[in-house]
């Protein structure tokens, strides 16, 4: 392995190891992802002894370009140099109590750091030291595990999960993110040990959402948290979208198989992780609204206003932002249903303004949202839905070019309606304001200034207000 550390940085902690007589190892997701050729500039130095001298050592070498930061409490320290991250830490062994995922640590060898390990493949360690640099310790067949692409826990996977219920969160990302599976063993041990997730911050969980998100085919994490059943502890509105119902002989699609498609969908054309969550969310409030109705079949009335309502309290819950971030995924999912009934109706110009005017300078995200939503199984449906909404996003075009309303204001504004009529701000001032961008959105006045002001006054005089 040594043709892979060729990074000028590891010849000099090796230099720098073996002036202070101590074993060095560079350890961890670096290696792994040496092996799997992911280029990765996190890296993790372990080393038999302590991991803050030798970063202060090296740190010094690198002179200014280098950034130290020790944490005395963990007994660790971290460089960042150009764009890479390093951590140093000494080898340590950790035993764990039942109500905490804080272990109890000592110092010690290599193969105690490596048995606290979460999964094999993360177990790898590469020597530093010249006399064996680049020479692999791997006590538990991580290697072959790497070739056939299996996540198993080093020690007994209760109690690596039971220590440490992260780790089960975090097996789950790794099989999305990396296309690994979970060998029995170790899947059954979550099962077992699913319960435990509770004592884990929610900030963390929702960090691990995160990246399952974020991975190329999110549902492969998502189907493996229903099955061990943390789903249900972690996210229960995401499973309540599971399963379909027949009533009369009419049956409904199953909402969160359908839910995985459009996010798996949507990450073949965005990495944008708010829009990803929006599809996720986006038929979040079906269980809510469903309806069986003997004319209609199933219905999910306003489940896309319902869904926009649920979501502050998601995101509290899960510790999510509750900042623009969220007010984004809520205006998707409110939106979600605008260019799809615009695409089944009559497109015309009047739906075209306002649905451009409510999504702003988001409305290709909608549009990328509304597309992955097409999971029909039906070729010629799918096509037919396709061609329609080229059709939308033609006239989207057409209409922003023509009509400017993107991100249009009320060419008169409330301030302007107050004083010219004398009027308090009051509800009648937002009835004009309401009534002039309704005229422009359908297409009565142009988005003018002197034709606003024209019909400001003709509204005026219906509602016998006098200058
Ligand atoms: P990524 O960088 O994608 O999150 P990673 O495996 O590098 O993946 P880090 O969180 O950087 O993850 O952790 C570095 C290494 O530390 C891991 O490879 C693993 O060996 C170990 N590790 C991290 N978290 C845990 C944990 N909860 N339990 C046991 N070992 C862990």
């Amino acid at each position: 392995m040594k043709e892979h550390l060729e990074l000028p940085i590891f010849r000099l902690i090796s230099e720098l190891a073996d002036e202070i007589n101590k074993e060095c190892y560079v350890i961890g997701g670096f290696v792994r992802d040496l092996y799997l050729q992911r280029p990765s500039k996190d890296i993790d130095i372990v080393v038999v002894g302590s991991g803050i001298e030798l970063a202060g050592q090296v740190a010094a070498r690198l002179g200014k370009k280098a950034n130290l930061a020790v944490f005395k409490n963990f007994g660790t320290a971290q460089i960042k140099y150009k764009d890479l991250e390093i951590e140093f830490v000494g080898a340590r062994k950790e035993s764990y109590l039942r109500n905490s995922r804080k272990p109890i640590v000592e110092d010690g060898t290599l193969e105690d750091d490596q048995n606290r390990r979460d999964f094999t493949i993360n177990a790898l360690a590469l020597s530093l030291n010249k006399k064996n640099f680049g020479e692999l310790t791997d006590p538990f067949n991580g290697l072959s595990d790497l070739e056939n692409f299996v996540l198993r826990t080093p020690l007994d996977p209760d109690i690596t999960f039971s220590d440490d219920p992260l780790r089960m969160m975090r097996g789950i990302r790794f099989s999305a993110q990396l296309r690994f599976f979970l060998e029995t063993i170790t899947f059954d041990a979550i099962v077992r040990n699913r319960e435990r997730i509770k004592i884990i911050s929610k900030e963390r969980i929702a960090d691990e959402l995160n990246k399952i998100i974020l991975s190329p085919k999110p549902s492969v994490g998502f189907i493996l948290l229903e099955k061990t059943g943390l789903l249900e502890l972690i996210f229960p509105e995401l499973l309540a979208l599971k399963g379909a119902e027949t009533k009369d002989g009419i049956g409904h699609k199953d909402n969160f198989y359908h839910t995985l498609a459009v996010l798996d969908g949507i990450c073949a054309t965005t990495d944008n992780l708010w829009l990803r969550w929006a599809a996720l969310l986006h038929d979040i409030a079906k269980p809510l609204t469903k309806r069986f109705d003997k004319r209609l079949g199933w219905t999910f009335h306003n489940h896309n206003y319902i869904g926009e309502k649920m979501i502050p309290e998601i995101f509290r819950n899960m510790k999510l932002p509750q900042n623009e971030k969220m007010k984004y995924v809520q205006k998707m999912v409110t939106l979600h249903m605008r260019p799809i009934v615009l695409s089944e109706d009559e497109v015309t110009d009047s739906a075209v303004r306002r649905l451009l005017f409510d999504a702003g300078d988001d409305i290709e995200d909608l549009m990328t949202l509304c597309e992955a939503d097409i999971t029909s199984k039906n070729p010629e449906k799918v096509k037919r839905y396709r061609a329609n909404f080229q059709l939308v996003r033609k006239k989207l075009k057409e209409i922003e070019e023509k009509d400017k309303v993107r991100n249009f204001q009320p060419p008169v504004d409330g301030k302007e309606i107050m004083e010219l009529f004398n009027l308090p701000a009051c509800a009648t001032v937002g009835e004009i304001k309401t009534r002039i961008k309704d005229a422009i959105l359908d297409g009565l006045i142009p988005n003018e200034y002197e034709a606003a002001r024209e019909y400001m006054f003709s509204i005026a005089e219906e509602l016998g207000i006098t200058k």
